[in-house]
């Protein structure tokens, strides 16, 4: 563990995980400074928790105080190139991420998730299926709760399952997880990596590079990009589509694991609750974890078809007359839409559109060809939806969430699914795609 105690540690970025941090650094006897340069509107309520923890604090500015410290932790909001980390590294501060700063204060296991898609997704369903072998295991890191939340709490024989993004990769130097699982690597955020997908599946594979011999390493077999890695952990690997030397496979519609020769069957895939082949991928890297934490079979098997999904993500919400409504606001770009398309059955009743970033429409033509009825398109990119669309499928803009729902509704037969999977991001109309998926939820609560 890191001597902190006397130490003065400048926190970048009051964001929660930021700001967890700098109380662990006063818990632990440093002396802590949160510097955001963001505007007081939009940290406002945050400074009632630092004054209250009798933290400094400056908002709006960084400050020449800012590099009056032994060290600093960064923020996953702050890029490389911005100038507090580029003033820093040339005075030869040392710049570590809020994950290194609190896996130094982790007395439990570590089981770090990253990947492009599906962290959150993992990461909850490994804490529900750990817990409910009982196995004592915190969720922590990107979802709601950071990691410098929960750490202190974190007793020996007990788990975190931590979601981990690339930019708390970054900057690491010991962060070393008794297992760590790749679930997939594919371009996203480029734009902090110099555009260059060879950086990004870099920081994404610094997840083991402290592992040795005592940990795991569990990596999806059918990821091209994930071929190759060298590590000192232990090997696992995980697939929907071939039989793995060691780990977790998908055959004859039904999951095994196989650590010796002889495969041991898990559970019948239509037992899993969650719905789509992304999320049998999920599923899998997780038995992975469960099994070499020794979980019993039909533990697993049970937490799988009882998990109820994480919210926003082709949540179940209501059926009404024999129409089903599923909320997947989280889908922010097309990749996510793919998947979407391809785990239903039944006919779709599509509602699309929003922010677009810049969108290729035509990555999900034949998915909604195949699935969708019709598209309702909203947001600032329905004009682009809709000239996409419209000689493809029935396609309509509708100026608002709720017309999109209503109409729906009013036009879906029994057996179909009116599915909210926008491919774009969410703040021309809502904050966020929290607000845009609960929005939803309340127009189809009250139909
Ligand atoms: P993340 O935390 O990495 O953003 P989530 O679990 O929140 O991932 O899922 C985000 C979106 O990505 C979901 O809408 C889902 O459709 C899609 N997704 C989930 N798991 C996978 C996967 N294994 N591969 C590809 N897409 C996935």
């Amino acid at each position: 563990m890191r001597e902190i105690k006397g130490k003065k540690i400048t926190f970048l970025g009051a964001a929660r995980s930021g700001i967890a941090a700098a109380k662990i650094a006063k818990r632990h006897g440093a002396i802590p400074f949160v510097s955001d340069a963001a505007p007081l509107r939009e940290i406002g309520d945050k400074i009632t928790e630092l004054e209250k923890a009798r933290i400094e604090f400056e908002i709006g500015i960084h400050s020449n105080r800012v590099f009056e410290a032994d060290f600093i932790v960064t923020s996953p909001g702050v890029p490389d190139d911005s100038a507090p980390i580029k003033k820093a590294k040339s005075l030869g501060l040392e710049i570590i991420s809020e994950l290194e700063f609190a896996s130094g204060f982790c007395k439990g296991k570590i089981i770090a998730i990253t990947g492009t898609n599906g962290k959150t997704t993992t990461t909850t369903l490994c804490a529900y299926t750990l817990n409910n072998a009982g196995l004592k295991t915190y969720l922590a890191g990107n979802i709601g709760t950071a990691f410098s939340d929960v750490v202190d709490n974190v007793k020996e024989n007990e788990f975190v399952a931590l979601e981990v993004s690339s930019f708390q990769l970054d900057h690491i130097k010991e962060f070393k997880p008794y297992i760590a699982v790749i679930l997939n690597i594919t371009p996203d955020h480029l734009d902090r990596y110099e555009n260059s997908f060879e950086k990004y599946i870099e920081s994404k594979l610094r997840i083991t590079e402290n592992q040795n011999g005592n940990d795991y390493l569990i990596v999806n077999a059918d990821d091209k990009n994930l071929t190759g890695i060298s590590t000192g952990a232990q090997r696992y690997a995980f697939s929907t589509s071939q039989v793995v030397e060691r780990g977790a496979y998908f055959g004859e519609g039904a999951l095994y694991f196989k650590d010796t020769e002889h495969p041991d069957k898990i559970c019948d895939r239509s037992e899993l609750s969650l719905k789509g082949e992304h999320n049998l991928a999920n599923a899998l890297a997780v038995l992975t974890v469960a099994k070499l934490l020794g979980v019993k079979n039909s533990s697993v098997c049970q937490s799988f078809s009882s998990f109820k999904g994480v919210e926003h993500r082709l949540e179940f919400v209501r059926e009404i007359d024999g129409v089903k409504f599923v909320n997947d606001s989280k889908a922010t770009n097309v990749d996510s839409v793919w998947y979407a398309l391809r785990s239903f059955n039944e006919p779709l009743r599509l509602i699309l559109g929003g922010k677009d970033k810049g969108n290729d429409y035509s990555a999900i033509d034949e998915p909604v060809k195949k699935h969708v009825k019709k598209i309702y398109a909203i947001g600032s990119s329905a004009e682009k939806v809709y000239g996409h669309f419209k000689e493809l499928v029935p396609t309509e803009i509708k100026e608002s969430l709720e017309d999109a729902v209503v109409s729906a509704f009013k036009e879906a037969e029994k057996g179909e699914v009116v599915l909210l999977s926008p491919a774009c991001a969410s703040f021309d109309m809502f904050d966020n795609y929290e607000h845009r998926g609960k929005v939803f939820k309340e127009i189809v609560r009250k139909l």
